[in-house]
């Protein structure tokens, strides 16, 4: 088992936003990161210094780590494990059809892993996945003589670099304390708090984080339906109750619900893992309801902006959506908010044409496929041309600076539905169009 304290080299599997981020920063820390991954495309881009995602500071860190020979990148994993001390799992941990989380991923990983990996070596996982999945990594690796610890990951995309170079904390779950300190040294340069716990906590702590968060979005969204039918302004709310220390200003911005590639998986992962033992999550379970809600919501709202009842059909209605991302600030269109809401208005019949600055130009293979029957366009003005009604579904700052007055020459109709409060009410009308927003009186 692991005596030593001080790793030096690194393995991360897998060079998605998770440990493509956790790679460069280890690099940055000083170590040196092997990143494999078995995707061909992905590792030949990333060899050249091309990165295949949108993130901030991303190709700054990236092109830093390979200038300085401690970062590198590999097809394949097998050869860069046999020299690591320390080997970080950030493979994906998607939803199965019945809610939880599917594990594939992660003990194909393991399985390979296992037998190349050096006596005393340490096995990280920092996929999100069921309390438990400390053992079933164990199991995979088949080596008594390999420590397995638990480091999930709270980046947000959007942020992802700055979220691993100041973490709000470091969460480490061990039942080897030898192994434990081993990670922990690797956080050391950071001025931030480790939590030192037993596997079982690290796991129920990165569920527990994500349905608490998504629970304060659904909170927010169900004042802000409140508000409308009162007259209050859900803006005013969230100033009154988010100076409040006990609540906090985070998470608290109505919109068109949540999404992406963790919030979805995890509320249900975390309804399942509860379910099977004997345990009724049912405020996580509202906690989704309201999100499907919200959805419906806003295309009963787009819907009704073009003076239709909330369920009448949509043909020959043209939706102009601003924004295909689940947020602003990256690239993923994993579970968006935005794809869901503009594919419920397609199945009614409407006709979508959406800009958003991370599809400009070609499209990838992945992207095509997320978008696939929408005319994607490359600038707003584009986008909006000859279009019944204006969505704003992601809160890409570029919105807010619309040129109004150029948008109504180039509109069929005049309304605008901001999922997003990013507009300026009053400005939007005074331009000459209809304005519905989410929670404002
Ligand atoms: P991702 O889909 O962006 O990347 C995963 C990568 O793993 C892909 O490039 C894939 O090709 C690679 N991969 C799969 N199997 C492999 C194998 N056997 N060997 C080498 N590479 C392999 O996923 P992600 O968004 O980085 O998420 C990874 C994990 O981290 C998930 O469990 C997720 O829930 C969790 N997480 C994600 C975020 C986020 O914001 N994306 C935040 C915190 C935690």
């Amino acid at each position: 088992m692991s005596t030593n304290t001080s790793p030096q080299r690194i393995a991360v599997i897998g060079t998605g936003y998770v440990g493509l981020t956790t790679g460069a920063s280890l690099a940055h820390f000083g170590f040196d990161v092997a990143c494999c991954d078995i995707d061909e495309r992905k590792v030949s881009m990333l060899q050249q210094g091309i990165i295949p995602i949108v993130e901030d500071g991303l190709s700054e860190m990236v092109a830093d780590g390979q200038a300085s020979g401690r970062l590198t990148f590999h097809l394949g994993s097998i050869e860069s494990v046999s020299s690591a001390d320390v080997v970080f799992l950030c493979v994906p941990t998607p939803q199965d059809d019945d809610g939880s989380a599917d594990l594939t991923y992660v003990k194909l990983a393991a399985t390979e892993i296992g037998p190349h990996l050096r006596p005393g070596a340490v096995v990280v996982n920092k996929s999100t996945v069921p309390v438990g999945s400390f053992h079933l990594v164990g199991e995979a690796l088949a080596r008594a003589d390999v420590d397995v610890v638990s480091n999930p990951e709270f980046l947000r995309e959007g942020s992802a670099v700055h979220d691993c170079l100041h973490p709000d904390r470091v969460v480490i779950g061990a039942e080897n304390p030898d192994a434990a300190a081993k990670v922990a040294a690797l956080y050391e340069s950071l001025d931030t708090q480790i939590i030192l716990t037993d596997p079982a906590s690290a796991e129920t702590i990165k569920y527990a984080a994500n349905g608490f968060l998504a629970m304060k979005i659904s909170f927010i969204n169900s004042v802000a339906a409140m508000c409308e039918q009162v007259g209050a302004d859900v803006a005013a709310v969230v100033a009154g109750i988010g100076s409040d220390g006990r609540i906090g200003p985070q998470f608290l911005n109505p919109g068109p619900g949540w999404g992406g590639s963790c919030f979805p998986k995890d509320s249900r992962a975390l309804v399942s893992i509860a379910r099977e033992r004997g345990y009724d999550f049912s405020l996580m379970r509202g906690v989704i309801d309201i999100n499907e809600q919200q959805y419906e919501r806003m295309v009963s709202k787009i819907t009704r902006s073009t003076g239709r009842f909330a369920h009448d059909r949509l043909d020959g209605v043209i939706v102009a959506a601003l924004g295909l991302t689940f947020k602003a600030g990256t690239d993923d269109l994993r579970e968006s908010p935005s794809v869901r809401i503009l594919r419920d208005l397609e199945r009614r019949g409407a006709t979508i044409q959406a800009y958003d600055p991370t599809t400009v130009g070609d499209l990838d293979e992945i992207q095509r496929a997320r978008l696939s029957g929408f005319d994607v366009r490359s600038s707003v003005l584009d986008a909006v041309s000859g279009a019944d009604v204006v969505a704003v579904l992601t809160e890409w700052p570029e919105f807010s600076e619309i040129d109004l007055p150029k948008m109504v020459e180039v509109m069929r109709g005049n309304n605008v539905v901001d999922c997003r409060n990013l507009l300026e009410p009053t400005v939007v009308k005074a331009a000459g169009l209809t304005y519905d927003g989410v929670g404002r009186s």
